[in-house]
C-alpha cells in the first residue's frame, strides 16, 4: 500500500508558491506572473529508499487566516484540506517584509486553530528569492535564529528560478515529518534512511 503526506504550500501572493512547486516536479519556471486563484492539488509519487510515497501537495490561493474551524475550511473551497495537513511549507519572498508578516500571522494561526497537537506537525518556513538577495529586508541569519529558536520551526532559503535549494526543502521537510512520526509511532518512520542524498527521486 502507497503511503500518502499532505502538504500544504502557504503564503502570500507572489512570494513564489506555484514557482518552487512547479521546479520541484516539473523542473520548470516561468518569470510571466500568473496568479493562482483556485486551489490546486498535485500528486507526485516519490521514491524513498525503494519504498512510493504519495506527496498531495496543495498549492493554496491567498487566505486571509487559516481556517479556525473544520465548518470554516468546508465552506471556503481555498481551504479544503488544509487544517488536516500533514506538513505546512509557508514561504514568503525575502525581499518583501510584508509576506514575512504574513507567514508569521499564519504560524500563529495555525498554533491556535488546529485540532491536533499543533506543535508535533512539521512546519518549514522558506525565504524565496534567493537570487534577489541582495535587496533582503533582514539578514538571513537573524530570520533563522527567529524562526529556528523562537517558532520552532524549519528554515531554508531557496531560488525557484534557479532550482537552489527546491529539493532540499522538500527533503527537509520530510525529514522532519519522520523525526515527529518516531516520537509518535507513525507510519512515516517508514521513510527512515530515505533521506539520505540522492535517494529522493519525483517519477
Ligand atoms: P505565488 O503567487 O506565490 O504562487 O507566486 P508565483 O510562483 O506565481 O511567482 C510570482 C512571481 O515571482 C513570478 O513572476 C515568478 O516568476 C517570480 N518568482 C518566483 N520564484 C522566484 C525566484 O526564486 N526568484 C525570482 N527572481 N523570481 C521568482
Ligand atoms: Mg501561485
Amino acid at each position: 500500500m502507497v503511503e500518502t503526506l499532505s502538504i500544504a504550500v502557504i503564503g502570500a501572493p507572489g512570494v513564489g508558491k506555484t514557482s518552487i512547486i512547479r521546479q520541484f516536479i516539473y523542473n520548470d519556471f516561468s518569470d510571466v506572473y500568473a496568479p493562482t486563484r483556485t486551489r490546486y492539488v498535485y500528486r507526485p509519487s516519490v521514491i524513498l529508499n525503494g519504498n512510493m510515497y504519495e506527496l498531495k501537495i496543495l498549492d493554496v490561493p491567498p487566505i486571509s487566516s487559516f481556517p479556525s474551524s473544520s465548518s470554516q475550511e468546508w465552506l471556503d473551497l481555498r481551504c479544503r484540506g488544509v487544517r488536516n495537513a500533514n506538513a505546512y511549507i509557508l514561504v514568503y519572498d525575502i525581499c518583501c517584509v510584508d509576506s514575512f508578516e504574513y507567514v508569521k500571522m499564519i504560524r500563529q494561526q495555525i498554533m491556535e486553530h488546529r485540532e491536533c497537537s499543533s506543535n508535533e506537525v512539521p512546519i518549514l518556513v522558506v525565504g524565496n528569492k534567493r537570487d534577489l538577495q541582495m535587496q533582503r529586508f533582514m539578514p538571513r541569519r537573524a530570520v533563522s535564529v527567529l524562526v529556528k529558536k523562537t517558532w520552532k520551526c524549519g528554515y531554508v532559503e531557496c531560488s525557484a528560478k534557479f532550482n537552489w535549494h527546491v529539493v532540499l526543502l522538500f527533503k527537509e521537510l520530510l525529514g522532519s515529518a519522520v523525526a515527529r512520526g518516531m516520537r509518535q509511532n507513525h507510519t512515516s518512520i517508514r521513510l527512515q534512511g530515505a533521506l539520505q542524498r540522492n535517494r529522493c527521486s519525483i517519477m
